[in-house]
């Protein structure tokens, strides 16, 4: 085992560096304040790579994996520039197109998604929540085409998005009377689908909406992979979806940690730094501590994903590593606010404003109880509560 990054990954987590550091995170708050999407930087990672890196090289991509993408979310979160629709957009849908599409949608889609082009994605309903095989939004078979009608909660970026792929369902299983799931990529411009802006606390340039999908019609060949199969094909994009949400809370602690050692040098209110103060130092270490086997984890489920065929083990570390980053990068950020005192509030510290995005993922893309239950009865065998 060897853990000494290689030259390859630690020359793309410098580029990404570079390119962030052009922008920085006033670029990121001026685009909450202003309400302007941050469409520069994205287009600018998207411009060096950074989006499709994970993606085959016949399409556009870097011909590499998870592993390189989940350093790309990281080096942008840890530059104070977290871009969440990397979440959905290249860590799930382009990636289950990549492993379930046919050539033909491979080819039509995934070398927009290298280019800056954005899928998002939609699986959460308002009256399902966490449990997907409640899922109601239904897809029915008509001749060629498919008739979808239903609605969906709290889909992010549909607003910057042409397309949006979305987990519907197509029929129940006979012998568990679960629903069937299937996966469709629907242009959100599509008659019949209408959309209302979600208003949120979170201060991030990304906004949430509720999708109301009223018979839209949609041609058969957008159905992704085999119809029925979609809850199992969607985990290939669920995985990483939670290991760019602990990359992005594990960058935002990288942050808030290196802002906060410099400001705890730096400040001096009884004639010393404040960090020799072991009240500032030992919580500001123990932050450091927890972020790194955080991001140990992540980088063991990235690296899982990408090779392991043992696809449970690839689902447990990438909830671990979810959960695990989520506290963490909470903790350094809250252990950073505290270091500045009354700064750690003020807009010019640039902290207090990344509060709602890692909290957020402490409920999303899979809330910290669902990871808990998953864990309890896949990993411990214990029985299942629900
Ligand atoms: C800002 C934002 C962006 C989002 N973006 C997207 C997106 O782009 N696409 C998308 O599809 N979804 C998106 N979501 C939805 C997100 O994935 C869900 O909010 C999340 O999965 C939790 O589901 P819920 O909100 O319905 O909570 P619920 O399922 O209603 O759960 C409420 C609480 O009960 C707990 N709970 C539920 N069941 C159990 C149980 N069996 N045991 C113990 N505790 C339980 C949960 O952990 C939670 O704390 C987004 C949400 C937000 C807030």
């Amino acid at each position: 085992m060897d853990f000494t990054e290689s030259d390859e990954h630690a020359l793309l987590r410098e580029s990404v560096r570079k390119v962030a550091a052009t922008f920085g995170h006033e670029y990121y708050a001026r685009c909450t304040n202003d309400d302007v999407r941050p469409d520069d930087l994205w287009q600018a990672a998207a411009d060096h790579g950074f989006l499709g890196v994970h993606l085959p090289e016949e399409y556009g991509g870097g011909g590499a994996g998870i592993y390189e993408l989940a350093i790309v979310c990281e080096e942008l979160a840890a530059a104070g520039t977290p871009l969440l629709l990397i979440l959905v957009s290249a860590a799930i849908s382009a990636e289950v197109i990549a492993k379930f599409g046919s050539p033909t949608q491979k080819s039509h889609w995934l070398p927009g998604l290298t280019t800056g082009t954005k899928m998002v994605f939609a699986i959460t309903e308002p009256d399902a929540g966490s449990n997907s095989h409640r899922i109601s939004t239904t897809a029915k078979r008509d001749g060629d085409v498919y008739r979808l009608n239903g609605s969906k909660t709290y889909i992010s970026g549909v607003d910057e998005s042409p397309q949006v792929l979305v987990v519907c369902r197509t029929g129940v299983d006979e012998e568990t009377q679960r629903a069937k799931l299937s996966l469709f990529v629907v242009d959100t411009d599509t008659p019949g689908l209408h959309r209302t802006n979600i208003p949120m606390e979170i201060r991030a340039p990304e906004k949430q909406f509720q999708l109301f999908f009223d018979n839209v019609e949609i041609s058969a060949d957008r159905l992704i992979g085999d119809e029925g199969e979609g809850l199992r094909q969607v985990f290939e994009g669920l995985n990483p979806e939670r290991i760019m949400s602990a990359m992005i809370c594990n960058g935002v602690g990288r942050y808030a940690l290196g802002l906060a050692s410099q400001y705890a040098n730096d400040r001096a209110v009884w004639g010393t730094p404040i960090g020799r103060h072991q009240g500032i130092a030992h919580p500001l270490a123990t932050a450091k501590i927890e972020l790194e086997l955080a991001r140990l984890m992540t980088q063991k489920a990235a690296w899982l994903h990408d090779n392991s065929t043992d696809r449970v083990a690839a689902g447990e570390a990438a909830n671990m590593a979810k959960f695990a980053s989520a506290d963490a990068g909470l903790r350094c950020l809250d252990q950073a606010i505290q270091t500045h005192g009354g700064n750690g509030l003020a807009s010019e510290y640039g902290l207090a404003d990344l509060w709602g995005i890692v909290r957020l993922l402490k409920i999303a893309p899979v809330s910290r109880e669902m990871v808990l239950n998953f864990i309890s009865t896949a990993s411990l065998g214990l029985p299942k509560s629900y």
